[in-house]
């Protein structure tokens, strides 16, 4: 399997080299260059299936022979053992023909986790076979850090930076970055917002000095393997619910567009995936672009789902690539109005394939509180913000397919939010311990690129 970047300019790679590397070097994201195929057969088979064995069926043929069947499956049972449900993503129904995807249940409360736990893995693997070490900067709207320092902490050949916006994450996210003891975690709190954080850290890649300096390795949904590891959960979820039988259809909290575009993935491998709908706050960019075709930032407007402040999102260069029929140079092109001028129109052709595959929806600050509430009177289900943003995008796409909203992280990472709308405070699970008690170790950074490229090098030297 040979792994392609969107913009067309880069090396091809494998697997494991496209998995190491994170940012393709002219500035696109990696792709494998045929998407594998399931067959109704192979689908129906997962159905009932542990989630461990579904998940080697559906990720070993793009991972090639960068490890044994008998790796693989170790390193899948390791990844999941830290998960506290036995399902690891367990549905749980909301509606006549609703459901919840919980994928909350990981060691960070957050979907993060699924993707983060399994790279944790297969970096170890691959770093202890190739003798290397690696530096690793990871922007975060707030559950990406906390996954990624909970899968890298204490490893030897890794050292992690967080790049987290001040001010920007709630409590618990940033206690989880902040409290870790292990010496090759730094968590920086940048004074900005999320997409200031992420512009730095592909500034640092495509600073090749920089980065073949620290040899910097990136652990956000830009990297191929965090999407593989999410494209598990909508096949384990529809054959649960009938798959390949019914066409199922899923709502998605999108921000970074990694979660959504995980659901492409299983479509285009040949799930039956209705609609793919795009539920934003109240950054909405991506939701005004499949109404409009304009595809431009407006400012960041802080809400009470901070991991979707974004306007900047990264994966959707993905989606475009197949939206313009593969054209690497089309997607460069746009690409590049959307850093000089701001933003680009979809063109015509490609707006009505995404609109074939994607629906969208926005929910308001007042909207999502209301959805919180309206969900624990009817249900018992206590939504985080960010899963009551699908919930209230999805109730307005209910058709006769069973609809699959994924809820995101738990409702415990937000207590404020949720406390607001329900009147409890939902308490922190006992695996998070005594999260509040412990001392904080964090470096407040200017929104500097030579400053913290200055900070990194002197830290990773001793
Ligand atoms: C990261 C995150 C999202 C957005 O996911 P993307 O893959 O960036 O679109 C939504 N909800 C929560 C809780 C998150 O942590």
């Amino acid at each position: 399997m040979r792994y392609i970047s969107t913009r067309g300019q880069a090396p091809v790679l494998s697997f494991e080299e496209a998995m190491l590397t994170g940012l393709a070097r002219d500035g696109g994201l990696y792709l494998p260059e045929t998407i594998p195929q399931m067959t109704l057969d192979d689908i129906a088979a997962l159905a009932g299936r542990p989630y461990e064995d579904i998940a080697f069926r559906v990720m070993r043929p793009f991972i090639g022979d960068a490890f044994t069947d008998a790796d693989f499956t170790e390193i899948i049972a390791k990844a999941y053992a830290t998960f506290t449900h036995a399902a690891r993503a367990p549905l749980v129904q909301i509606g006549a023909n609703h459901f919840l995807c919980e994928l909350f249940h990981g060691p960070t409360l957050a979907f993060k986790d699924f993707a983060m736990q399994l790279i944790g893995q297969l970096f170890q693997a691959s770093l202890a076979r190739r003798g290397e070490t690696i530096t690793i900067v990871t922007a975060t709207s707030g559950d990406t850090g906390a996954a990624a320092v909970e899968a890298f902490a204490g490893l030897d050949n890794v050292a992690l930076f967080v790049l987290l916006p001040r001010g920007r994450v709630s409590e618990v996210q940033r206690r989880q970055m902040t409290t870790p003891t292990a010496a090759n975690v730094h968590a920086l709190s940048v004074d900005g917002h999320f997409d200031d954080c992420q512009a730095l850290l592909k500034d640092m890649f495509n600073d090749f000095g920089f980065r073949d300096g620290v040899r910097l390795a990136g652990v956000n949904s830009i990297n191929f393997a965090r999407v593989l590891a999410q494209v598990v959960y909508y096949f384990s979820a529809a054959t649960a619910l009938g798959a390949p039988h019914r066409t199922v259809d899923f709502t998605v909290p999108t921000g970074n567009f990694g979660d959504i575009f995980a659901g492409y993935v299983a479509r285009r491998m040949g799930l039956p995936v209705g609609r793919l709908v795009i539920a934003t706050n109240q950054n909405d960019i991506l939701h005004r672009t499949l109404q409009t075709g304009a595809h431009v930032k407006h400012g960041v407007t802080p809400s009470i789902s901070p991991s979707m402040d974004i306007q900047v999102s990264s994966n959707f260069e993905r989606a475009l690539y197949y939206a313009y029929g593969e054209d690497s140079a089309a997607v460069a092109h746009e690409m590049q109005a959307l850093s000089t001028e701001g933003g680009f129109t979809v063109s015509q052709g490609a707006l009505e394939a995404l609109r074939e595959t994607y629906a969208s929806g926005s929910a308001s600050e007042a909207e999502t509180s209301a959805t919180i509430a309206a969900a624990h009177r009817s249900t018992g289900e206590i939504l985080c913000p960010h899963s009551a943003v699908g919930v209230k995008v999805a109730d307005e796409h209910l058709g006769s397919n069973p609809m699959v909203t994924l809820a995101t992280a738990h409702p415990a990472k937000f207590p404020d939010a949720v406390e607001d709308a329900t009147g409890l405070r939902p308490p922190l699970p006992n695996r998070l311990g005594n999260l509040y008690e412990r001392p904080e170790r964090v470096t407040e950074v200017a929104n500097d690129l030579g400053a913290i490229q200055d900070l990194i090098r002197e830290r990773i030297e001793h």
